[in-house]
């Protein structure tokens, strides 16, 4: 079960780039039955659907001096 009627003007949960919360969106664009863009009702950003249900994986920060250094 994934979409259930879900269409342009709906409301489904996202997580929001900006809020960084998973908040109520309206979907205002969609791709081949799948959502696309949804707009933040909060901020009301508009950005690309991220599912809840993927959560953020904690990123391993690796800090090392790649590459060559300029001059
Ligand atoms: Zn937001």
């Amino acid at each position: 079960m994934v979409n259930e009627d879900t269409k342009v003007g709906s409301t489904v949960e996202s997580i929001c780039s900006k809020c960084k919360l998973v908040l109520a969106h309206l979907v205002v664009s969609m791709k081949e039955d799948r959502v696309d863009k949804v707009k933040c009702n909060t901020c009301e950003t508009i950005h690309k659907y991220r599912d809840p249900a993927k959560r953020l994986k904690a990123k391993s920060v690796v800090r090392r001096s790649s590459g060559t250094k300029p001059g």
